[in-house]
């Protein structure tokens, strides 16, 4: 019997300025700055969490963003399109919306009978809003975008390979994947949570190098530890390096890359993003897990000080 993953999980992308990156998701997108903390492998940097209202899996959007960040460069190899669900009728709503906050460069076009915005965010990641009703993010009232409009989560990301069917083998068998067509040269591959990850073909583009601007690793979820082991042993036994599973305190991970060269990881729902603060102040202050605390004076000295929009 196959493993199955329950979808996706979060996506990790890499950003300049932090304040700018702040303002552009929990301020024009609206969504919940759900974690302030640091890279755990590089603690004198931030590690932002964005979500719904308590940062369920299949809602984050996470960031490393440093001020100094060089460009990345999207190509084969990464994740090279982030996309967000919005509920159906709201892409009229998010262009005016984008539009008021010179957001520049929108554009709508059909994709698989969808209706979808594509947009690029301040750092050039790629970025699309697409009407589709799989919802499964909780509505977050302190949002500046009404409960209406929201993001609902994310619907999927686009992966440029030098070709689709390594992967796709991967996506099916080993993480519960179905076909689901194609349109305009891009295979779609469908989660059993209602996402979709494209593969776009492109044997002869340039390579993706990391940077701002582009995707560090997408992340699909494992509902706990035991079922995480289970996936881990089907990974291995496609002959794919798979790390250790790693302490992230809001969740635990293991990492591969996968056919294409994207870096994937597999993690854990819990414990979630309540356990080292209460609801009403998610995303407030600094949290740092146990191994930092005693160093928190000095890290907090390097780390730039943030301003959250208010809604
Ligand atoms: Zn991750």
């Amino acid at each position: 019997m196959n493993t199955r993953s329950q979808g996706l999980h979060h996506i990790t992308a890499i950003a300049g300025d932090p304040q700018r990156n702040l303002a552009f998701y929990a301020g024009t997108l609206g969504l919940r700055f759900v974690k302030r903390t640091v890279n755990f492998d590089d603690p004198g940097t931030y590690h932002f969490y964005f979500g719904d209202r308590i940062g369920h899996p299949g809602t984050l959007l996470t960031f490393f963003p440093w001020a100094d960040a060089r460009p990345g460069r999207p190509g084969a190899g990464q994740a090279t399109l982030t996309s967000y669900a919005i509920p159906a009728g709201s892409a009229g709503y998010w262009e005016n919306r984008l539009g008021r906050l010179g957001v520049t460069g929108v554009v709508r076009r059909e994709r698989f009978g969808e209706t979808t915005l594509r947009l690029s965010d301040p750092d050039g990641l790629g970025l699309e809003l697409v009407e589709r009703t799989a919802p499964r993010g909780e509505a977050w009232p302190g949002s500046a975008v009404p409960v209406a409009q929201q993001i609902t989560g994310l619907a999927g990301t686009t992966l440029t390979l030098r070709g689709t069917d390594a992967t796709a083998d991967l996506l099916v068998e080993a993480l519960g994947f179905a076909e689901g067509g194609s349109d305009g040269g891009v295979r779609r591959m469908l989660s059993p949570d209602g996402s979709a990850v494209d593969l776009l073909r492109d044997p002869a583009g340039p390579s993706g190098t990391m940077g701002a601007g582009t995707v560090h690793h997408v992340a699909w979820r494992a509902a706990d530890g035991a079922d995480q082991l289970r996936l881990r042993g089907e990974l291995l036994g496609r002959a794919l390096g798979v790390t250790p599973v790693v302490d992230r305190q809001y969740f635990q991970s293991i990492y591969f890359r996968e056919p294409g060269g994207s870096l994937f990881e597999i993690a854990t729902d819990g414990p979630g993003f309540l356990t080292d603060e209460l609801e009403a102040g998610l995303g407030a202050e600094l949290r740092l897990p146990p191994q930092y605390e005693g160093n928190r004076a000095a890290i907090e000295a390097i780390l730039p000080p943030l301003e959250v929009p208010a809604a």
